[in-house]
């Protein structure tokens, strides 16, 4: 099987970094941050990423954008990673500390010939909805269908920001009234159009599965657009 994985976005490293005060720090559950800070005249598009790091810690990490292209505020969700370098730094922050910002970064973004006309299917896991958070919150009218890949139901982070129906929720640990199983299992149980255009973003093992899965459906290599958080 050949994968286009994107590892990295196109990270330029020409593009300068600032200073940005940090507005709100809210835990969706004991390992997941929101984490909202000032947007001063950063301009991006939906889906891209920024590098991020609490000022003086010298090393950083990219994060996607979880807000919209439209909020005056920029919104990052991350999982906060046990034995993390940056994730346990971000995981200290409070209202009124500085994080340094680099970006925007990446192509991770819908193309603007297809947003109104298109059928898409927004591929998670865990965190890896934040890209399409900011797809939806910046273009709420498009044809979509998010499936995110959970262990457990707290985990269904700003479900209440989708329109009803249009997100599934595929719970791998707990049993709910959600599927029960993983992206991969919900993905071989439903019949998708071929001119679906799917975006895959999270860890690399549900990517390289569900790219094989949407093959099978007859989806075309070029309307399946990948990005690999780690
Ligand atoms: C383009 C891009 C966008 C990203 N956007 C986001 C985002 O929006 N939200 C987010 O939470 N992360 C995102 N990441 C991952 C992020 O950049 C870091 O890798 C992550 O926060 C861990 O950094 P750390 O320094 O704390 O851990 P490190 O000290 O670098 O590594 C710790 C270990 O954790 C693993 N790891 C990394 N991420 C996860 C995860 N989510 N779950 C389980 N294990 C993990 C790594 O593989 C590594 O083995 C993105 C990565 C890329 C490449």
């Amino acid at each position: 099987m050949w994968l286009p994985l994107k590892i990295k976005s196109g990270i330029n490293n020409k593009v300068k970094s600032d200073i940005y005060n940090v507005l709100k720090v809210d835990f969706l559950t004991e390992s997941t941050c929101l984490l909202r800070v000032e947007r001063k005249d950063i301009t991006f598009r939906a889906g891209q990423c920024f590098s991020l790091a609490p000022v003086g810690l010298g090393i950083n990490r990219e994060y996607s954008i979880y807000s919209g292209e439209n909020d005056d505020y920029l919104e990052f969700l991350i999982k906060i990673i046990d034995g993390g370098t940056v994730t346990q730094a971000i995981k200290q922050l409070k209202v009124g500390d500085r994080v340094e910002i680099a970006g925007p970064y990446g192509e991770f973004c819908l193309k603007p010939n297809q947003i109104e006309s298109s059928q898409f299917l927004f591929i998670a896991t865990g965190t890896g909805i934040a890209p399409f958070h900011s797809f939806v919150k910046t273009f709420p009218h498009i044809d979509y269908k998010i499936v995110q890949g959970i262990r457990h139901h707290n985990e269904k982070y700003g479900v209440a920001d989708y329109e009803l129906g249009r997100y599934v929720a595929c719970i791998s640990q707990e049993e709910t009234r959600d599927f029960k199983g993983r992206v991969t299992d919900y993905l071989t149980q439903i019949e998708l159009s071929p001119e679906t255009i799917s975006y895959l973003c999270g860890n690399r093992a549900m990517i390289i599965d569900t790219y094989d899965i949407l093959r099978e459906q007859n989806i075309g290599g070029d309307n399946i657009i990948t990005e690999v958080f780690f």
